[in-house]
């Protein structure tokens, strides 16, 4: 080991702004103890300095910016689990891969065989000290679509993408699809430059929102946003908490000023891909949470079966003090069959069947 460079570089990263002193020379001196260059797996890290992931990983891909580390996508068999090859950039990735040990062609599934390691930069460490790449057994997996939900990847390496030819496919991911109600006349009504800053407004609020849930923004379109997440859990917190900075927002506005929201959430398979320089994704899932999102009302938020069905879930809402919620049954255009949905929201739904949709039932949660 190059001892002269690791301590250089070291430094260089201690004195990056924002930068987590301690934590730094922890992980120098983690690293320091270490008999060879085997991968540094984030999971089995964090627990021995004793901090939270999410504390780790921005040092971690910071050390990589500043020469620290290499960060590897491994990909990994589905059905041995063992290593089958090794990107540097998520650009080589292939969309199918070979085990030759269990002589079985894959395809490759980026929240399941696409795992996120590091290992010590190669001009600190000759290659000829490779250690080993087995994930100690308990060891959880950062895969790539965790990697993918990390602020800190998503602001140093947003070069990171896939190559234009390849897709890979994703086993879940919660998409949250929000627009504005009447922006076109909020723009008629108020003119161009005092709607933009309400508009804007609302950008911030739901940027910053989904940034604190580990939710990734895809993209814009418009006054419309899509955005991702691992869990439905955060998902529906993030939403719930936006709403909420939405009603502060609007109380302290007249009604022309205020601002209304639609929302759509749905979990289930996609495709990644790069569109437009950036990861994005595909298929049916997309579909259907974008065609939810077009049947909610303002202020409200509309959650596939698939959303609410969790655990995790209906616990959230139910910590909200005031939230009815009403199961209904869609037709989605160009889906096939009836989509169980439910309507969340603060205000009593009316009984009269609206937009087309019909309710089943009516629950009040959370009296109180
Ligand atoms: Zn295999």
């Amino acid at each position: 080991m190059n001892r002269g460079l690791f301590e250089t570089r070291f430094d260089a990263l201690a004195q990056r702004r924002g930068a987590d002193h301690q934590l730094v020379a922890q992980l120098q001196a983690y690293l320091m103890t270490r008999e060879d260059n085997g991968r540094i797996y984030p999971y089995a890290v964090a627990p021995k300095l004793n901090i939270h992931l999410d504390q780790l990983m921005p040092e971690l891909l910071h050390g990589v910016n500043a020469g620290i580390f290499d960060l590897h996508w491994d990909i990994r068999c589905p059905h041995c689990g063992r290593l089958v090859s090794d990107y540097r950039h998520l650009e080589e990735a292939s969309q199918s891969e070979y085990c030759q040990m269990c002589a079985v062609n894959y395809d490759v599934d980026f929240a399941a065989n696409v795992e996120v390691t590091f290992s010590m930069n190669d001009d600190i460490y000759d290659d000829d000290a490779f250690g080993d790449v087995e994930r100690p057994e308990g060891v959880q997996m950062l895969t790539g679509l965790d990697m993918m939900h990390y602020p800190a990847f998503r602001n140093i390496f947003r070069d990171e993408v896939l190559s234009r030819r390849e897709q890979l496919k994703i086993t879940a991911v919660t998409l949250l699809f929000t627009d504005i109600t009447g922006s076109t006349q909020m723009y008629e009504k108020l003119g161009d430059t005092v709607a933009y800053n309400i508009v804007r407004d609302h950008f911030d609020i739901l940027f910053s929102e989904i940034e604190s849930h580990n939710g990734v923004i895809i993209k814009t379109i418009g006054d419309a946003v899509m955005a991702s997440f691992r869990s439905n859990e955060e998902a529906v917190r993030c939403i719930l908490n936006g709403m909420g900075r939405f009603e502060e927002y609007n109380q302290e506005r007249d009604l022309d000023h205020q601002v209304r929201i639609k929302i759509g959430l749905h979990r289930g398979p996609a495709i990644l891909v790069t569109l437009n320089e950036r990861l994005d994704y595909f298929g049916s899932t997309v579909n259907k949470a974008a065609r939810i999102q077009g049947f909610a009302q303002s202020d409200q938020i509309l959650l596939s079966q698939e959303v609410y069905e969790t655990a995790g879930v209906q616990q959230v809402i139910e910590s909200e003090n005031k939230m009815y919620i009403r199961p209904m049954s869609l037709d989605l255009k160009g889906l096939e069959g009836q989509h169980g949905v439910y309507a969340l929201s603060r205000n009593e739904p009316e009984p009269a069947v609206s937009q087309g949709l019909f309710s089943q039932l009516r629950a009040r949660l959370g009296l109180g």
